[in-house]
């Protein structure tokens, strides 16, 4: 069962949370799986996709935005296009679109920034986002300040979280056929130094006073494996069993809310809507090339048809709806 974790340490400015995506995950893989025109991703992209799942629980989790956290990577490697959705129930959702070979064992680099136009983009959709309305979207850098291609994602991710709270984080990052799992340790505001804490100067001589500094070092020594394998008690022993940690158990209605899980939000009629947006000439064209229109959701696997009635029958203002109000606010 999918499981998130949250603690705090005794004394100290500093949070943590872990999350282990195992069924949700599975569920993500098995869609993609049974894909008969795409197969199943190759190795080193259910890694990343998995990490990607996994870091964006976590972001969400952490801000609790009401809304959708969306991160995606537009490659130009054989990575063209990956995207893991969370909302703020932890619902997830996550694709990724592959062209090319993919070498077992590409870096980073390899799979998606060959010629340094890769991008990775985090985005946050308000619920029922109003036409007009803006979402907010950041981009985090694939490299670092000197230009050097971060390695890993979570390395992108820490710099990322980094720049836009102005917190120090660090996060650990794994992910296989099995699960996808992470650890993000987050350094908390110390109420009165609002101010010092976003001065670099600052930062950086507080950086042993309080815990931080240690703990994260800890984490760090996590391996790949551990993190795959250990459940969370055995984890947290493994890595923290000097500290004094303080387990946070929601309450139990909230726990069921908080659970992360697989769930597409997509249906006919927003597949319908996306044809209206299309308009009747693009939408009679390919029914007269196909017979049908065919519309898949890469997400969920879901493949809707609409033939010659339906088309027409999306371009027919229908008697029952109700009448537009012009004019009127
Ligand atoms: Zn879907």
């Amino acid at each position: 069962m999918s499981e998130i974790h949250r603690f705090l340490f005794e004394g100290q400015p500093v949070r943590g949370q872990l999350v282990r995506l195992t069924g949700a995950w599975r569920e993500i893989l098995r869609r993609r799986a049974s894909n008969t025109q795409t197969g199943a991703y190759p190795q080193a992209v259910t890694q990343l996709l998995g990490e990607m799942a996994a870091a964006s629980v976590l972001m969400q989790a952490s801000i609790r935005f009401e809304g959708a956290l969306i991160m995606q990577i537009f490659g130009d490697g054989p990575l063209k296009l990956a995207v893991a959705e969370v909302q703020r129930d932890l619902r997830l959702r996550a694709t990724a679109s592959v062209a090319g070979e993919v070498a077992p064992q590409a870096d980073l680099a390899q799979l998606l920034n060959v010629t340094g136009k890769g991008r990775c983009a985090i985005t946050l959709d308000p619920q029922g986002r109003q036409p007009g309305q803006q979402a907010y979207q950041g981009v985090a850098a694939l490299v670092d300040a000197q230009g050097r291609s971060l390695p890993t994602l979570a390395r992108v991710i820490e710099h990322y979280m980094r720049q836009s709270e102005q917190l120090d984080a660090t996060l650990v990052l794994a992910a296989g056929e099995q699960a996808a799992c992470g650890l993000l340790i987050q350094r908390l505001p110390v109420q009165g130094q609002g101010n010092l804490a976003q001065s670099n100067v600052a930062h950086d001589d507080d950086a042993d006073d309080d815990g931080y500094a240690r703990i994260a070092m800890l984490a760090r020594t996590l391996r790949r494996d551990e993190l795959l394998a250990l459940d969370a008690d055995a984890l947290l022993r493994r890595l923290f069993w000097q500290e004094k940690l303080t387990r946070l158990t929601p309450a139990a209605a909230d726990a069921a809310q908080q659970q992360p899980r697989f769930a597409c939000p997509c249906s006919r009629a927003r597949m319908a809507a996306m044809l209206r947006t299309l308009g009747r000439a693009e939408s009679e064209s390919a029914l007269r090339e196909q017979g049908r229109i065919e519309v898949g959701c890469d997400f969920c696997g879901r493949q809707e048809y609409f033939d010659a009635v339906d088309v027409e029958r999306l371009f027919t203002p229908t008697q029952d709806a109700p009448p537009v109000a012009r004019g009127v606010q």
